[in-house]
């Protein structure tokens, strides 16, 4: 059977001498691996679509859910992408954990992927920003989500994050105030701002120095301590940013 996928490539593996076997994050399919047997063929008429990060609408053969590429139109190449060690080595990190996660019938990760990979294409905003919102937006797709609205108990504002009970509490409150982490206001403003805000409108929010540099921690440990994820490309951005 043959029809169309939107998807974009988050692996490639080779394939004998001329092909690959590409990974994509598909809309509504979740991650499906689908064969291109001339992907490394100058002529390849889906020669640009076989590439990681594209994203593309793919013509695919489907026997018994073994997928093999026939046609792909081109959406976007994000390919700038590769020119910079540090935003391939984002755009890796993004894609692994998205590889890790995406689950059928949710086009959210997707979604999130793409909004992420295009505002680091088009530098809409700092690296490091870029993928805190990710980070974090992806374990609300996973169904984490804690309330920073105030603190747990009494409402009131509050600053200290408990990974523990993974909620906010004011330092009258907070069971064990010690084992907390303490969030600057304004990274407590732009994580509520994130827990509402529309997929197109992730980085709408503005947040500078060390603020900025809490919010970005934060993020990342709570997926690591949250949603219990480190891909091994996390280390690898990392190293290139401490060389850049
Ligand atoms: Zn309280």
């Amino acid at each position: 059977m043959n029809r169309t996928v939107n998807g974009i490539v988050i692996r490639e593996k080779p394939l004998g001498e001329k092909g690959k076997l590409l990974y994509v994050l598909t809309q509504y399919e979740g991650v499906i691996a689908v064969k291109a047997t001339g992907a490394k063929n100058i002529s390849a008429s889906y020669l640009k679509s076989a590439q990681l990060f594209a994203y593309s609408e793919l013509n695919i053969y489907d026997k018994n859910k073994h997928f093999t590429l026939t046609e792909a139109k081109l959406i976007e190449s994000f390919y700038d992408l590769r020119k910079d060690v540090s935003d391939f080595a984002l755009a890796s990190y993004i894609c692994e954990l998205a590889l890790l996660t995406a689950v059928p019938s949710d086009d959210g990760i997707l979604r999130l992927v793409l909004n992420c990979l295009y505002a680091l294409s088009k530098n809409l905003s700092g690296r490091d920003t870029i993928k805190a919102v990710f980070e974090y937006r992806l374990c609300l797709c996973l169904g984490l989500e804690p309330d920073f609205s105030g603190c747990t108990i009494c409402g009131e504002k509050g600053n200290l994050f408990d990974f523990e009970e993974s909620a906010l509490f004011c330092a009258e409150c907070a069971p064990d105030a010690e084992r907390c982490i303490s969030l600057d206001e304004k990274a407590v403003e732009a994580l509520n701002y994130l827990n509402t805000c529309p997929p197109g409108k992730i980085l709408s929010f503005s947040i500078k120095g060390e603020p900025e540099a809490a919010f970005c921690r934060f993020c990342e440990d709570y997926l690591i301590n949250a949603a219990d994820l480190k891909p091994a490309t996390l280390d690898y951005y990392k190293q290139t940013i401490k060389d850049d």
